[in-house]
């Protein structure tokens, strides 16, 4: 191995392609990344929803190697001194039952999709999911099933059994969805994947009524809205509505994997020894990492900070908004946000991205940005320069080229 390899060649020769990366990044701080040549990036991404409390944290990089060279893992045979504190966090702030770690938010998903069928089984046998169309919920065959998206499914068929779909924010589409073998209803409290949607206000406490009426059990999948994300610790509260469960992931353990499901304590012993199982599920290195990044959201006031600077960043990109036709509305919660285009948003990504901001285009005509939660004025100032030039450059282009 030399210092001086080809990184770009080494990846495509070794790594299967199955994303399309384009920069060689190093080196990250706060809400800053650098790449091989040095050239700096604002990360208006947070990796990928996953640095909330920004790149390389002091608080989580010392909470990571302390742990590290004391005890990285041990079996879910034994306790460990983490886990069960980490847990106490994450319920207190949420659902108040009990959580079960895994290692992703394709995991998180699939437990909770497992503990739907165990729960429904004594139920006259409900085993159905009812998710959403445009959603995501991940890439195993159960979760990608869950997600109501042809693209992610095709060429994987035949497809798990016990999936419909409805409408995200139609009421009655859920309601029709639910038969006498549906177990659960999963639901983005905002759509991230799908393009930032946020739930209505009547859909979510309509789905928590519905879901009461039909006894059947509500799961909330905040792997992307949670962990301060909308400026709240988890996106449901922002609405009448509580759910039976979530899912956890992304920035759970502050760029370390990791994923937890937290529920009420009513379905807090529907898991007993022998139902599921995660080897890597919970070890102490993930947990201390889990641990410090709730100090650091706490401690940093990072759901006010995350209200504060969503409310400014959103009134800037309204602003330009309103400049370009192109752009037809912002959309989103808190640090979630997205400018919605009325065509393709991939090349003004490219553009910001040119000039010093990583953010990404997602669904058809939304560019979605998930920036970290400790940005701070001059931050948003910078970013919304940039966005704002990007959009005069590409105004410039589309007018030549129509
Ligand atoms: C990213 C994401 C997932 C999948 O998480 P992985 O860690 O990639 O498995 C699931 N649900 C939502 C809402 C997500 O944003």
């Amino acid at each position: 191995m030399s210092g001086d390899e080809n990184i770009v060649e080494l990846h495509r020769r070794y790594v299967m392609p199955t994303y399309s990366p384009d920069l060689v990044l190093v080196r990250g701080k706060g809400v800053r990344v650098w790449d091989q040549e040095g050239r700096e990036y604002l990360d208006f991404l947070a990796g990928i929803g996953v640095l909330n409390v920004g790149h390389c944290h002091p608080r989580v990089v010392a909470a990571v190697g302390n742990q590290a060279a004391k005890l990285m893992h041990v079996s879910n045979l034994y306790y460990n001194e983490n886990q069960p504190r980490l847990a106490r966090e994450l319920v207190e702030r949420s659902l108040g039952g009990k959580c079960f770690f895994c290692n992703s938010g394709a995991e998180a998903n699939e437990a909770l999709i497992k503990l739907a069928r165990l729960w429904g089984k004594d139920r006259g046998g409900r085993y159905r999911i009812v998710t959403m169309r445009n959603s995501f919920h991940g890439r195993t065959l159960a979760t990608l099933t869950a997600t109501g998206q042809e693209k992610v499914q095709k060429g994987f068929e035949p497809l798990p059994d016990g999936f419909t779909y409805a409408d995200f924010n139609d009421l009655e589409s859920v309601r029709s969805a639910i038969d006498d073998r549906t177990a659960a209803v999963l639901v983005e409290s905002v759509q991230g994947e799908g393009g930032v949607v946020p739930a209505t206000p009547e859909f979510m406490a309509g789905l928590r009524r519905v879901c009461d009426q039909e006894g059947v059990l509500l799961f909330c999948d905040e792997v992307q809205s949670g962990m301060g994300r909308t400026g709240k610790w988890f996106g449901y509260q922002h609405y009448d509505c509580i759910p039976d469960a979530i899912a956890l992931a992304k920035a759970l353990g502050g760029g370390f994997p990791m994923g937890a499901i937290v529920t009420s304590s009513a379905l807090a012993d529907v898991f007993q020894p022998g139902n599921h199982a995660s080897t890597f599920g919970g070890t102490p290195l993930a947990c201390a990492a889990g641990l410090a990044v709730i100090g650091v959201i706490e401690d940093e006031g990072l759901l006010d900070n995350a209200r504060r600077m969503g409310t400014k960043f959103r009134a800037g990109l309204e602003e330009i908004a309103s400049r370009h036709e192109f752009v037809t509305g912002i959309r989103g919660l808190g640090l979630m946000l997205a400018m919605v285009f009325d065509r393709p948003a991939k090349d003004v990504e490219i553009i910001m991205r040119r000039k010093g901001l990583l953010a990404l285009a997602t669904g058809k005509t939304a560019l979605r940005f998930l920036p970290p939660l400790v940005v701070d004025e001059d931050d948003v100032a910078r970013a919304l320069e940039i966005i704002a030039d990007s959009c005069r450059e590409f105004a410039q282009i589309e007018k030549r080229v129509s």
